[in-house]
């Protein structure tokens, strides 16, 4: 096959072979929604030939207040879906099941850090708590098309908050409880919000990060924001300020207890979002509610393959667009038990998740390659002492998964018989674009394998040309799919040039892929973060896939740094294994590792440099933030947008680490 590297930016070269395969076990396929590859080729076939019956006939399974007149209205970038139509998702997500037979059932199932404490809240209860808090914020003038900004820990009033805000037609907007006073500042004004939901202090391993007073700091560069509703939670003091701050618990005692929904439009907005800020400055997205809620709640269904006794825990904070769509709406629309777990996974010790599991019998697990790759770190021990018997799926999402960690979660946390779904989409998809059925979709370690229902993604070069089978290109998606963001809030040109300008008629991802013979996807990493090594274009994530395959590597970053004779010359970031740090020669080390990723991928491959350091820099969603290694390698120093950075020690540990 000819290469087209090196010239119009079109192509990615890609080196990484995986072979492994793994169909699920008869008895998983014998009871799941969808039994066989066939039938999921047969389905999809369909709902690409007719995509607005397949999600009309999606849409008849929520409660619709008033029918749609039009499935879609598609004017590129503009789309419409179930125009006309009227409906409520915390209806759907509440009262339809409160007011039926899962009155009783457990709608979610908290478990706070500090051990010992837990609430199950009923769906009946918990259409009680939130038609409350609902009344509250309506007391308080808020109500539909306001912007509400939401700063809290993991509690179950942070779910409250949110339906809260979905009931009565505010627009919320989550600000995941570890940003600083500037970036809740950035985000509530960017959004003109009125009010903030806070709490007094979250427990964050075992020490209280104080929210409420960040908020308050926050505030003074926020004039937009009449009201501060406080949750107590941790019970340690905070300033209150006349007229302005409310305690949570003062203000649902005195509200009504009946609220009725408010009659949304189908593309009325639902939320903002900002995203991880992985590749330069979040965006925040705008959601709506009609095609926002029909494939959140049938992604749920399918790709977890939901079963009504599940006890389904998604780790994801709700701060992230995955607590949005995978804590919150998907499986509240699905009816299901949803764990929800306030703290840190190594508090009190590194066994926390798995006692979790073990004591209520979670049975799908979904969660992320960079959690997988600290449990690794951690060691096996932790888990070994565990029932995890109870797990019957489990998932991923955030980052491509390195095969080798797939394999480990396959086979420590889900004793080799439980499917993984690798579940590939963003905050501005809204929901999973590209998953395997578990019962139906044969996996392959480090693939996102096949797309879901109606949605059509292609690999292809920056002409919208299809690159063939086995080269990488950019991820695009060919048409319209009902969850997706509508725009960027008060900034529709960005939304256009962002996603829909580099690839004709396309929404461009953003991130690079490769298709197999089998039709399967494999993310490549970002395009922004694409290597050019003489004239080859290499995507970050076979290279660290490579590394982390060494029995010796815990996590690798690689980046590209100009260079005179190759263009660019690749400059890997490896944090070891806890015991390789501490014990052998670290130079020797080093030039092991440049022949193992040149052995495993090739010469094109080898990095030029080693750079070993005990933290990579991360976004506070987990991700890896390549550009800022990148101006580290290159300059030596840092300027780019470091807001959503998680641990900024992690940058001067960095540069110490260099100079050692
Ligand atoms: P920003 O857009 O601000 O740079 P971000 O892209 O990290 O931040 P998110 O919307 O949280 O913000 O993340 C979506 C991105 O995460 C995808 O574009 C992709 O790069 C990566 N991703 C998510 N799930 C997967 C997956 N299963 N496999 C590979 N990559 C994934
Ligand atoms: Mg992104």
């Amino acid at each position: 096959m000819e290469s087209q590297s090196g010239n119009s930016g079109n192509h990615l070269e890609s080196t990484l072979r995986e072979n492994r395969i793994f169909t699920p076990s008869e008895e998983f396929c014998a009871q799941a929604h969808v039994s066989s590859l066939a039938e999921y080729r047969e389905r999809y076939a369909r709902s690409i030939a007719d995509p607005e019956a397949f999600w009309a006939e999606a849409a008849g399974e929520l409660d619709w207040f008033a029918p749609w007149s039009r499935v879609l209205d598609w004017q590129l970038p503009q789309a419409k879906w179930f125009v006309d139509g009227k409906l409520n998702l915390c209806h759907n997500c509440v009262d339809r099941h409160a007011l039926g037979e899962r009155a009783d059932k457990t709608a979610l199932l908290w478990v706070g850090e500090p051990t010992g404490e837990e609430r199950r809240i009923s769906y009946r209860e918990l259409h009680g708590e939130v038609q409350k808090a609902a009344s509250a914020l309506r007391s308080l003038g808020i109500g539909k098309g306001d912007r509400v900004a939401i700063y809290m820990g993991m509690t179950p009033e942070l779910a409250i908050a949110v339906l809260a805000c979905a009931r009565i037609g505010a627009i919320h907007s989550v600000i995941f409880g570890g940003f600083a006073a500037s970036a809740i500042a950035d985000r509530v004004n960017d959004a003109q919000c009125v009010a903030v939901l806070t709490q007094d202090g979250s427990w964050r391993r075992g020490t209280e990060i104080p929210l409420k007073q960040t908020v308050d700091q926050a505030l003074e560069q926020a004039p937009s924001v009449r009201h501060v509703v406080v949750l107590r939670r941790t019970g340690t003091p905070v300033a209150m300020q006349a007229g302005r701050d409310h305690w949570w618990h003062e203000l649902v005692a005195g509200a009504d207890a009946v609220c009725a929904s408010e009659p949304m439009d189908a593309e009325d907005p639902l939320y903002i979002l900002y995203t991880s800020g992985t590749t330069g400055k979040p965006k925040g997205l705008v959601h709506t509610t009609g095609g926002y809620g029909v494939q959140t709640y049938l992604t749920t269904k399918f790709v977890f393959d939901l079963r009504e006794e599940d006890v389904y825990w998604c780790t994801a904070d709700i701060g992230w667009v995955t607590g949005h769509s995978y804590v919150v709406y998907g499986p509240l629309a699905n009816g299901a038990t949803v764990l929800m777990y306030e703290g840190a996974p190594n508090f009190p010790d590194f066994s926390r998740f798995w006692q979790i599991i073990e004591q209520h019998k979670v049975s799908v697990f979904y969660t992320a390659p960079t959690a997988i790759r600290a449990f690794i770190k951690w060691g096996d021990e932790h888990v070994e002492k565990h029932d995890l018997s109870s797990l019957r799926l489990l998932g991923t999402v955030g980052e491509p998964i390195n095969p080798e960690a797939w394999i480990w979660y396959r086979d420590k946390i889900g004793g080799g018989r439980c499917p993984i779904v690798d579940t590939w989409w963003q905050t501005e998809t809204g929901g999973i674009m590209v998953a395997p059925l578990p019962g139906a979709v044969p996996t392959k370690p480090g693939s996102a394998t096949l797309p879901f229902f109606g949605v059509e993604p292609d690999v292809v070069d920056r002409s919208g040309k299809p690159v063939p089978a086995g080269s990488g290109g950019l991820l695009v998606v060919r048409r319209p799919w009902p969850s997706m963001a509508r725009t960027v809030y008060g900034d529709p040109e960005r939304y256009r040039k962002t996603y829909w300008s580099d690839v004709p008629g396309c929404y461009f991802t953003g991130d690079g892929a490769r298709r197999d013979e089998d039709g399967y996807l494999w993310l490549m990493g970002r395009v922004d973060d694409v290597i050019n090594v003489s004239g080859h274009r290499l995507g970050t994530m076979e290279v660290e896939s490579a590394l982390v395959a060494h029995p010796k590597v815990a996590e690798a970053a690689v980046v590209g740094r100009p260079d005179d004779l190759k263009g660019q010359a690749i400059v890997a970031f490896v944090t070891l294994e806890t015991a390789a740090r501490a014990a052998g020669d670290l130079e020797a080390l080093k030039q092991e590792l440049k022949r193992w990723v040149a052995q495993e991928i090739g010469a094109l491959a080898r990095p030029e440099e080693i750079r070993f350091t005990d933290v990579l820099p991360k976004t506070r969603s987990g991700k890896i933030m390549r550009r800022l290694l990148r101006e580290l390698a290159t300059t030596g120093k840092i300027a780019g947008d470091t807001t959503t950075l998680e641990d900024f020690s992690a940058l001067a540990r960095l540069r110490e680490d260099e100079e050692s």
